[in-house]
């Protein structure tokens, strides 16, 4: 018998949470009736049979603002409207006739023609703009609903699309971008996640899930994924009998309510991982809460039930068969886990890990760095969950070259500790919910910061938010910046920043404590974090890093 829905003593809850497995069946709210009332893959073919044909006018609302998510297209914000209407407009008051487009990259892995063909795209319909996410994907502006086929199969031609990218949805799965050539892996997780998305993305088994599901697959020895605060983790380990395989965590996630994915204390081994991963969707699925939409995810259920009752569950009711007991991840201290600069391969080659600032890139810049990998004998190219990219395979008789092309691109290799560990997330220049405005914020931050403190020795995690949201990961960082609109020093209500410190993941994860007071305006920010970072310079002991 699984856990009732809101509590485990056995007592059905008075209202129900929406749960599936306990009956009930019939929408609670909005969402899940839309979702109840058609399938949201089927929009694909609406969006080519008749709304890019008629138009933006054409467009069901209920396909607008729902189902257009679950092929990686959101309506992004109409130009103009400050933060402080952000939560006092109705939706349709916000949206632009233009869409952000969320292109799907799994595990982080493009070839030389996919990285190109994104560029293309780029240029062709996306007025030059794009991203890199801290989530592996790449992501488009601009984007008019006429162009969206032309777009799919550009995509398709090259093996990308951007199914499931957004929406209630099993999302991109991450991966280390140095899968299958660091000389410290565990495991190589890249058939596993191939697998995940040939069997289950796009399948409608799926596509109705209470909220969205954020996967992690790696066997990264530094753990570059986040195993932490993703929905479900496989984090590789060296199981009980000393062959590789996976820790299985459940229940990360940030934004409200954040809380650190808890372990099942189970061992996967690599054939098992499509097997339990589709084992821990369907609990989520068919046990998710569905009645309020910000006690979806499956933290929440995890919260509820326990990390015990869940495994208990998924072994029961979904494999049939117990998993062994296994060990848990083994990180180091202090352990850098993004992948920039140059470092050997296993198999004699080398890696040439860059940031961009802040994730920004552009169409024109993404062809040219695909231009810089081939010219350089690279066809593989990775994104990482840090906004940055990495291209494989370089001879070591072409590093000097592959680096000064890189770096004339503005494109660092052995960039400075605020450059490499600076992230944003959209913002308010394109995101619906933002407040304040980040990208270019998170840009000019690190310019001031290089400037004003040029040998700065430790690693700091600086990372921006236009809302409450966590995009970003603010609450994990060293430094959380949360957009608000604060009062300046004339009074005036102006976009700044809530201030969590002392985030982090790792061997001892926490959460950045909020202050009350520490707040800064947007214009006062280099200012503020100098500050900060000057007092923790002249009150440090010798060896104390900024996140101890
Ligand atoms: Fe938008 Fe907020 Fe997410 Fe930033 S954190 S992209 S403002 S929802």
């Amino acid at each position: 018998m699984p856990p009732t829905s809101a509590s485990t003593s056995g007592a059905r809850p008075r209202r129900g949470e929406g749960q599936w497995a306990l009956g009930y069946r019939e929408p609670l709210n909005k969402n899940e009736e839309n979702k109840k009332n058609d399938d949201g893959l089927n929009v694909q073919q609406r969006i080519i049979d008749i709304y890019s044909k008629a138009g933006f006018d054409s467009i069901d609302p209920a396909d607008l603002r729902g189902r257009f998510r679950w092929l990686g297209l959101y309506t992004q914000r109409a130009p103009g409207i400050d933060g402080g209407k952000t939560a006092v407009l109705e939706p349709e008051e916000l949206d632009d006739r233009y869409f952000m487009m969320r292109v799907r990259i799994d595990g982080g892995q493009l070839s030389v023609a996919q990285l190109r063909a994104i560029g293309e795209i780029s240029t062709s319909y996306a007025r030059d703009t794009a991203d890199v996410t801290d989530r592996q994907n790449v992501q488009l502006h601009w984007i008019r609903v006429e162009d969206v086929p032309a777009i799919w199969e550009k995509l398709e031609s090259v093996g990308l699309s951007t199914m499931e990218a957004c929406g209630d949805t099993p999302r991109v799965i991450l991966g280390c971008p140095l899968a299958g050539i660091d000389a410290d892996e565990i495991v190589d997780a890249t058939p596993q996640i191939q697998q995940i998305n040939e069997e289950y993305v796009g399948s409608s088994l799926f596509s109705n899930l209470p909220r969205k599901f954020k996967s992690s697959i790696s066997g990264c020895s530094a753990y570059c994924t986040n195993h932490e605060i993703n929905d479900v983790s496989f984090a590789g380990v060296v199981g009980p009998d000393g062959t590789p395989g996976y820790d299985l965590l459940v229940g990360g996630g940030l934004s409200t309510n954040p809380m650190f994915a808890q372990r099942l204390g189970a061992f996967v081994r690599p054939d098992q991982v499509s097997e339990v991963w589709a084992g821990v969707t369907a609990v989520f699925r068919d046990y998710g809460f569905r009645r309020l939409r910000h006690r979806a995810r499956i933290k929440f259920l995890i919260k509820d039930w326990g990390p015990e009752a869940f495994r208990e569950v998924l072994e029961k009711e979904y494999l049939g068969y117990a998993l062994p007991d296994g060990p848990e991840v083994d990180m180091r201290e202090g352990q850098q886990r993004d992948h920039i600069g140059v470092h050997p391969q296993r198999d004699g080659g080398n890696y040439v890990g860059f940031a961009p600032r802040v994730g920004r890139v552009s169409g024109t810049l993404l062809s040219r760095i695909a231009g810089i990998a081939e010219e350089h004998g690279s066809d593989r190219i990775r994104t990482t969950a840090d906004q940055k990219l990495v291209v494989l395979d370089v001879e070591d008789r072409r590093l000097d070259s592959i680096t000064a092309a890189l770096e004339a691109e503005d494109l660092q290799v052995r960039p400075s500790v605020f450059r490499r560990q600076t992230m944003a997330c959209t913002g308010i220049e394109f995101c619906k919910l933002a407040i304040v405005e980040t990208k270019d914020r998170g840009s000019e931050l690190i310019d001031e910061l290089e400037r004003r403190l040029p040998d700065f020795p430790e690693p700091v995690t600086i990372n921006l938010n236009g809302c409450p949201n966590s995009c970003a990961r603010i609450q994990v960082a060293d430094i959380g910046l949360k957009g608000q609109l604060v009062t300046d020093a004339d009074g005036r209500q102006v976009e700044g920043f809530q201030v969590h410190l002392g985030g982090g993941m790792g061997l001892t994860p926490s959460f950045g404590r909020k202050v009350r007071g520490l707040k800064t305006t947007s214009a006062e920010l280099p200012d503020y974090i100098e500050r900060v970072l000057r007092r923790f310079l002249d009150g440090r002991e010798e060896d104390e890093s900024f996140a101890s």
